[in-house]
């Protein structure tokens, strides 16, 4: 039977639930234990495909097809699992499940209550992935912080599932100690409130991960035990660190498995951190670094810069540095800003790699074009991701392949030149507004053409990679498209639709219809990362 580990945030969120929760499964991995993870987020939408990035980060994609919260992400990276649609709940899945239910008269003429109707949905997907998975943890992150109106309800599913197996399950606490400049001394009080705030759903923690600018040290971790009604080891010093990776060995410095472990009765084991230590000492010991340049428009917001909406690709772009020892510096450059001053796009030329991540939409995109073209003429290792490979397209078409107002009918319907569109059955959805969920998502095969960049990096011929799109490179233009040059290396074999293309005679110019960054892992760098920070660490010799 499972067990199952909540992981709830205390006094304010962004402080790292995700990394935490993904750095517990991996500790309980190295005991030899099978670890899955789900993460709840507690708003209505019903899945995070309808969300702008600046709104809630990345919207992370699984084999399955599911468009999930970013920290599915961190998952699969700390894990080095693929998760699937059971990994990922939301408000807005529980509630449209029950209502649907309630309709079908699934609940026999009762009247359907909050409790125990949504919790009881609650519980069932838990323990529905833990019987799918068979694993031996179940994770179960809560989105959001303790006192919150939204998550209440979960919080509540998971009191009654303590209730029900007292042994079965562990509350772990994400909380946040600040360090006043003012004060210059580490506070707990916040954290005593956020447990305060947590007892009174009918919690106790059992864990206190303590995090901070610094370590806890043991004034603190007495002062949190005495008023927390908890004992000194199980509060977990969680500093900030240089690489998130470095967390689950950090965690382990403070017995975090050990505690786990012995609150669920299991017998004392012995870990295996080989690999991920050997990691942790690469990603310290590099020297070099690498200038990247990732364009893209959903950085901004306010006064303030987000790096969240990209998240995988920029672990990608490390995985793949770290690999050879280098250090990515990557810089977010907004392509509006080529578009109202041309000439800075000479700024690019400091760069040892460029890439255009996924997108929707206009705002930006001549400016993406401009980037791109800047990387193809210069010769400038250039990685182009679903939109950075579309708009790579429409690039060469217009300036190579002299179809001067070729486009994307997602900018223009009216192009003389579609040389990206979509695919039949994605107009009807457009047509009836039906956005969510309805995109080309998920896994799909892919076969790689010989003699080409593609198949260089991977060393096989079929491939599985994970899409979001609604448009397509146009097949009505491919035949003019590779006469003027474009080589196509990629092709879905069930729908024969073009999912790599690349340069021949440039450093490496590779666009891909699918999305390698959700594939990357610190211990798996993806194959096309790789070659394309290989060849930017190759121009930065020059
Ligand atoms: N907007 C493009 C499409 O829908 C690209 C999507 C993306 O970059 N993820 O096809």
């Amino acid at each position: 039977m499972a067990r199952y580990i909540f992981v709830l945030g205390g006094v304010m969120s962004g402080i790292g639930k995700g990394v935490s929760t993904a750095s517990i499964g991996n500790i309980l991995k190295s005991y030899g234990f099978s670890v899955t993870a789900i993460k709840i987020d507690p708003y209505l939408n019903v899945d995070a495909g309808t969300m702008n990035p600046i709104e809630h980060g990345e919207v992370f994609v699984t084999d399955d097809g599911l468009e999930c919260d970013q920290d599915i992400g961190n998952y699969e990276r700390f894990l080095g699992d693929p998760m699937f649609r059971h990994n990922y709940m939301t408000t807005g899945q529980v509630y449209q499940s029950v209502i649907a239910k309630e309709r079908a008269m699934h609940y026999g003429g009762k009247c359907v209550e909050v409790v125990p109707h949504i919790t009881g949905e609650i519980t069932e997907r838990i323990e529905f992935a833990a019987r799918k998975t068979k694993a031996d943890f179940v994770l179960i992150e809560v989105g959001g912080t303790v006192g919150e109106y939204q998550n209440n309800i979960f919080l509540e599913a998971g009191r009654m599932m303590k209730l029900k197996s007292p042994d079965k399950v562990l509350f772990i606490m994400v909380s946040y100690l600040p360090v006043p400049k003012m004060i210059g001394e580490m506070k707990t009080k916040p954290t005593q409130h956020a447990v305060r705030i947590l007892n009174g759903t009918g919690i106790q923690p059992d864990i206190i991960l303590a995090r901070s600018a610094y370590p806890i040290d043991a004034p603190r971790k007495q002062k949190i035990a005495i008023f927390c009604n908890m004992s000194e080891e199980d509060v977990i010093s969680a500093p900030d660190i240089e690489s998130i990776y470095e967390i689950p060995v950090n965690f382990e410095k403070d017995n975090l498995g050990k505690q786990i472990l012995a609150k669920f009765g299991l017998a004392r084991r012995k870990s295996d951190m080989r690999e991920w230590r050997a990691l942790v000492r690469r990603i310290k010991n590099v020297k070099k670094t690498v200038k990247i340049a990732v364009v893209g428009k959903y950085f901004t917001t306010g006064r303030f810069v987000l790096s969240d909406s990209y998240i995988s690709v920029i672990e990608a772009i490390k995985h793949a540095s770290w690999r050879f020892g280098f250090k990515p510096d990557i810089q977010w450059l907004d392509p509006e800003e080529y578009e109202k001053n041309p000439a800075r796009i000479r700024e690019l030329e400091k760069f040892d790699g460029i890439l255009v991540p996924g997108g929707f939409g206009k705002r930006g995109v001549e400016g993406k074009i401009k980037v791109i073209r800047y990387a193809r003429t210069r010769h400038i290792p250039y990685l182009g991701l679903c939109y950075g490979m579309q708009l790579a397209v429409v690039e060469f078409a217009r300036n190579v392949a002299k179809l001067k107002h070729a486009d994307t009918t997602e900018i223009n319907t009216q192009t003389p030149h579609p040389v990206i569109a979509t695919m039949p059955e994605q107009e009807i959805h457009l047509k009836n507004k039906e956005y969510g969920g309805s995109m080309r998502l998920g896994m799909y095969p892919c076969a790689l053409t010989e003699g080409t960049i593609s198949l260089k990096a991977y060393q096989e011929k079929n491939i599985f990679e994970r899409h979001r799109h609604r448009y397509e490179m146009n097949n009505d233009f491919r035949e003019t498209l590779e006469e003027a040059g474009l080589v196509i290396s990629g092709i879905n074999p069930q729908r024969n639709l073009v999912e790599i293309i690349e340069l021949r005679g440039h450093p490496f110019f590779v666009g891909t219809q699918f999305h390698p960054e959700l594939k990357s892992s610190p211990l798996k760098p993806h194959p096309l990362f790789r070659e394309f920070i290989k060849a930017a660490t190759r121009k930065k010799k020059k």
